[in-house]
């Protein structure tokens, strides 16, 4: 039988590989595209403006629904009752953590990956980043700047839709905006006593649809984002890039498959991947001329680390041992929260009209100077609040009964919550590798994680409390407490690092185009190559470098270094 040889591959149909393969199917390549879990369904996957009494279990799902899987833990927010039944989480793959580490790893393996649920916050990187290195002395630099990667984010921002205003900050470059999301009473009162403390608050970049976009809807401000949008008024690969991919037809998309390894030539190029069928559990391989990893950034490190030949004893393209190195992601907590006694007696508005935040308060602090505060680099800071589903405050609030409901809805419109989102520095005894020992239940070797937090995040975490103080004081609130210790590692989603990039082949995984230096048809497409952490999240900048890093292989094909099938 002739065997299929695709033109690429790509593992993955999330952030970065939807918009892999959007662009190689749209320019006329023949994809296959490897997805770990289920086509994710819309119409029965998501909310659709349930309610939480409509649901048996109230939206926190059914308690035993994870019994007998390999791995129970359930996922935040993200997970829950509205999407019960669809098996979109990866509870199948277990992991491991070294003694000391607790890395929380959450896996949406539906099509689309994370980016269904996402908090659609999407601020650019810049120089102050990208160059990070030289300012303060710590760690490496990116390979490239913020002149040769602008263009990208424009092109990721007009094509996504972020809503923003321009703002001038010297840590935030400004980018193409929607017009921004509309403010509550309490971002005003938030601002204001930011002002009093030299404490920018602002619209975020926000890739939510504020007017109609590229075809899709303007955002009706129902607040179900974290749900999944029905009408595809926010960025998510299942509204955008899958459909687009699809309508070329240049694309065949394999579900529930489990990529296991990318398999590999006499001459140690990649030659395509080998899966498991979760439904027969054997395993498959598909062929091609070259090879996307966009798993996200830990799982295509462990496949890169499973995929050993006697070319590659330590995994692929690993000549340099950096492969699962330098993991970094953004510690997260509450450093404070509260409520705004001017807002009592206010009646509920309905004002949750994102699910998250619009507004946040962009780094402010090193800006003149590297090393103004006792941390080096800076944080951000999301604030919370208003008319929820959820009176998240309950706890705060002594009682039962009839006086305890009376309070809920007394503090209802008023309280707010600040979430800092605090980079990690890379660090050698932050990596992640393969367990000796534990395989998973399909025989594939579990990924290890060895993770503490360091003492720069944990000062920016203690700077931030004060911050906290102080902000609420200014802005006559009442401040009920303090998380007592950050979330634990892994809850943000925002992890890099584990395939870095850069110019030297001796100490990087890939080159400056996310081509692996030492396999040249195997290219990432994930934050796995973003060498720091920085204050800022990470989706659209995987959109913007997976757009670069295509068109790149794109001038591959055509001037002869990638042949067509
Ligand atoms: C609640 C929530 C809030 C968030 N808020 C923000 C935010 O405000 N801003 C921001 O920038 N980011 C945010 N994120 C993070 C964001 O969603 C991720 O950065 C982004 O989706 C990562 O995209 P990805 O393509 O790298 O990975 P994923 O979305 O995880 O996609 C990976 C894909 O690979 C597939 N896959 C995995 N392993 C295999 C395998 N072995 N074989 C075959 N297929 C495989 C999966 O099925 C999936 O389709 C948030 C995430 C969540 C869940
Ligand atoms: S608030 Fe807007 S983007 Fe969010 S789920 Fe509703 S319509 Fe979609």
């Amino acid at each position: 039988m002739a065997t299929n040889i695709y033109d690429a591959i790509v593992v993955g149909t999330g952030a970065g590989g939807g918009t892999a393969m959007k662009i190689l199917c749209e320019a006329g390549l023949k994809v296959c595209a490897i997805n770990s879990g289920p086509r994710t369904n819309p119409a029965k996957d998501y909310r659709r403006h349930r309610h939480v009494y409509d649901l048996k279990y109230r939206g926190y799902g059914n308690p035993l629904r994870l019994e007998g899987k390999a791995h129970q833990e359930p996922y935040s927010v993200e997970e829950s009752e509205y999407s019960e039944g669809s098996d979109l989480f990866e509870h199948d793959v277990a992991y491991s953590n070294e003694p000391g580490t607790d890395w929380y790893w959450k896996r949406c393996k539906g099509t689309g990956g994370k980016a269904n649920f996402w908090g659609r916050s999407s601020a650019r990187f810049g120089d102050i980043d990208f160059k990070a290195a030289d300012l303060d002395g710590f760690g490496e630099n990116w390979p490239v700047d913020y002149a040769e990667i602008s263009p990208w984010f424009s092109k990721a921002e007009r094509y996504m839709g972020v809503a923003s205003t321009i703002q001038n900050r010297p840590s935030n470059p400004d980018g193409e905006y929607l017009p921004p999301m509309p403010w509550r009473c309490l971002d005003y009162i938030i601002q204001k006593g930011g002002e009093k403390i030299g404490v920018p608050y602002l619209p975020d970049r926000c890739a939510q649809l504020t007017t109609a976009h590229n075809g899709h809807p303007a955002c009706h401000y129902c607040g179900n984002c974290s749900r999944g949008c029905d009408v595809g008024s926010f960025f998510s690969p299942t509204w955008f890039t899958i459909p687009d991919a699809e309508a070329s037809k240049n694309l065949t998309l394999v579900t529930n498959a489990l990529v296991r390894s990318v398999i590999v030539d006499e001459s140690g190029m990649a030659k395509g991947v080998s899966y498991i069928d979760r439904s027969t559990k054997k395993d498959v391989e598909v062929y091609a001329k070259v090879v996307v990893l966009a798993a996200s950034c830990v799982e295509t490190a462990h496949i890169m680390l499973n995929s050993k030949s006697s070319h590659w004893p330590t995994g692929i393209a690993n000549s340099s041992g950096q492969l699962g190195r330098n993991l970094c992601d953004h510690l997260y907590g509450s450093p404070g929260y509260g409520y705004l006694p001017q807002l009592l007696g206010q009646p509920a508005t309905p004002d949750d009209i994102a699910d998250s935040t619009v507004a946040w308060m962009p780094r402010w602090q090193n800006l003149k100077s590297p090393k103004e505060e006792k941390f080096i680099r800076g944080y951000s800071v999301y604030m919370g609040g208003g008319c929820g589903d959820f009176p998240g405050y309950y706890g705060q609030i002594e009682g039962f009964g009839t006086k305890y409901k009376r309070d809920i809805k007394r503090y209802y419109p008023t309280s707010v919550g600040a979430l800092i989102q605090a980079p990690t520095l890379p660090s050698p005894t932050n990596y992640v590798d393969i367990d000796p020992e534990k395989k998973d239940i399909f025989g594939i070797p579990q990924l290890r994680f060895h993770f503490q937090w360091s003492q720069n995040e944990l000062l920016m975490w203690e700077h931030s409390k004060q911050v906290m103080i102080d902000l609420f004081k200014a802005m006559g609130g009442e401040l009920w407490g303090a998380d007592s210790e950050p979330n634990r590692p892994g809850t943000s989603l925002h992890e890099t690092g584990v395939c870095r990039f850069g110019s030297d082949p001796k100490t990087s995984v890939t080159n400056k185009w996310a081509q692996t230096h030492d396999v040249t048809n195997l290219y990432i497409c994930d934050a796995s190559i973003f060498p720091s952490c920085t204050d800022k999240t990470t989706t659209m900048p995987i959109v913007a470098f997976t757009m670069r890093t295509c068109d790149q292989m794109l001038s591959n094909f055509k001037n002869g270094v990638h042949k067509r099938a």
